[in-house]
């Protein structure tokens, strides 16, 4: 059945109204973090708060679970406002309806890994048998039954992330409350955990509430709830994943696509910037990216003529953009002569790049991309400059913004005052990402 048929249905299993939560109240550190928040969560959704270090994702998830008391608004969990549950009540919902799974795994360093796992056991009314019975079960079914009496700190950190869960999973609560849960993992170990939220999701039912930064996981959810500054930004429903019921990141929606190559764009943007692109551009998103960065490299040098071409025929298994051959030809030529009339073609050498190169182009067509006003070729060049000496530490955040906000001629790069803010505040959250 179609989830979105379903959630008509079906009632929320949390529903979250007008949330605020300001924390040190009224004095002079007073910090606004979440702002009037709505959502309502349907059983059996796998759900990603999505946003970048510090728009409030892990506050919002405690006080989801009741561990941060909201300044306004509710949190109201089937059906009931959790404010005004008792203690005894709120103390159940902690342990019968929700499971908690933390980046840095949070488990006890001097209990064994069934004993972690056994814990929130502890006050239901089973007896040590059937306790036992089910630990074993699901340290079984993620693999650790072999290391059930080691400690914590003789397992690797996929290993303690699925104690972790196992340990969310034992008392059988409905819903999965996860903070960047494999923020600390390789990415091998992020998929095979990811994987395993999934699978949580699809036979085990459960409803998966699921906070991160990085866009990697973005196809894992049925909706995703963008954030920025304390905010709801946008929602967006993977359409595809509701569909196919399979997630693959070949099968995401362009729009889904567009929202990650551009997180901080309203979805009223996006779209705009959908239709438009269907409009004067025949590619797809996909292609897009490539033919954009292929541009950025041949218009920084990285790439000769010759090169561009080459990417621009290339199948996409070789790194190409796919074109036919006589479409990259003509491309190829308009490319040249374009980047020539605007002068902003470096010498052309197909040199290796470094990753400072990347990192500071990454930053910079994010930045310009994103940005209404004109930039003239000097401004693009000192913005590069400055960017690779951020980059390696040469010069400190605020030396930066002084730089951006400077004037041209005095070796500065032009921008008004709340431009160069607001770009420092930009590259510093790309720095840290
Ligand atoms: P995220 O998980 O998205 O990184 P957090 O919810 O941890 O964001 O934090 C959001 C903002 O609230 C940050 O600016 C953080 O510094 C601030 N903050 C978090 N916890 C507290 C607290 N207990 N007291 C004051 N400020 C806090
Ligand atoms: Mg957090």
């Amino acid at each position: 059945m179609f989830k979105c048929l379903y959630v008509f249905m079906v009632n929320p299993i949390i529903k979250i109204q007008n949330l605020s939560v300001t924390y040190n109240l009224g004095r002079s550190n007073e910090a606004n973090v979440l702002k009037n928040i709505n959502s309502e969560i349907y059983p059996e959704e796998y759900i990603i708060f999505f946003g970048p270090s510090g728009c409030g994702k892990s506050t919002l998830l405690y006080t989801i679970a009741g561990l941060e008391v909201p300044t306004q608004g509710k949190v109201i969990a089937n059906g009931k406002d959790l404010q005004s549950l008792s203690e005894k009540e709120l103390i159940n919902f902690h342990l019968f309806y929700t499971g908690m799974i933390f980046q840095a795994y949070h488990l006890i360093p001097s209990l064994t890994v069934e004993d972690n796992i056994l814990l929130p056991q502890i006050f239901a009314k089973v007896s040590l048998f059937k306790r036992k019975a089910k630990a074993k079960d699901l340290m079984k079914r993620f693999g650790l039954f072999e290391f059930r009496k080691r400690k914590p700190s003789m397992l690797s950190g996929g290993q303690q992330q699925r104690v972790a869960i196992a340990r969310a999973l034992i008392n059988e609560s409905p819903i999965l409350l996860a903070d960047e849960p494999v923020g600390n993992l390789d990415s091998k170990n992020a998929d095979i955990f990811l994987d395993l939220l999934e699978e949580l999701n699809k036979k085990d039912k459960k409803t998966i509430i699921h906070v991160t930064h990085n866009p990697r996981d973005l196809p894992r959810a049925n909706r995703i709830f963008y954030m920025k500054d304390g905010q709801i930004i946008r929602e967006v429903v993977n359409t595809e994943k509701v569909s196919l019921d399979k997630m693959s990141q070949e099968k995401i929606s362009e729009l889904e696509r567009l929202a990650q190559a551009y997180p901080y764009l309203t979805e009223s943007r996006l779209r705009s910037k959908l239709i438009l692109n269907n409009l004067i551009f025949p590619f797809d998103i996909e292609a897009q990216q490539k033919i954009e960065e292929t541009i950025d490299n041949y218009i920084v040098g990285k790439i000769s003529k010759t090169k561009l071409f080459e990417k621009l025929d290339n199948p996409t298994e070789k790194g190409g953009a796919n074109l036919y051959a006589q479409r990259a030809k003509n491309l190829t030529e308009k490319i040249s002569k374009l980047a020539e009339k605007m002068k902003i073609v470096k010498t052309q050498q197909d040199s290796p790049s470094t990753p400072l190169k990347n990192k500071a182009v990454e930053i910079r067509t994010h930045l310009l991309d994103n940005y209404q006003g004109n930039i003239s070729f000097e401004q693009a060049k000192r913005l590069n400059e400055f960017l690779s000496l951020r980059i390696i530490g040469k010069l400190k955040k605020d030396e930066l913004e002084k730089l951006l906000d400077m004037p041209l001629k005095s070796g500065g790069m032009g921008l008004n005052r709340r431009t160069a803010k607001n770009f420092s505040r930009q590259i510093e959250l790309i720095l840290i990402k």
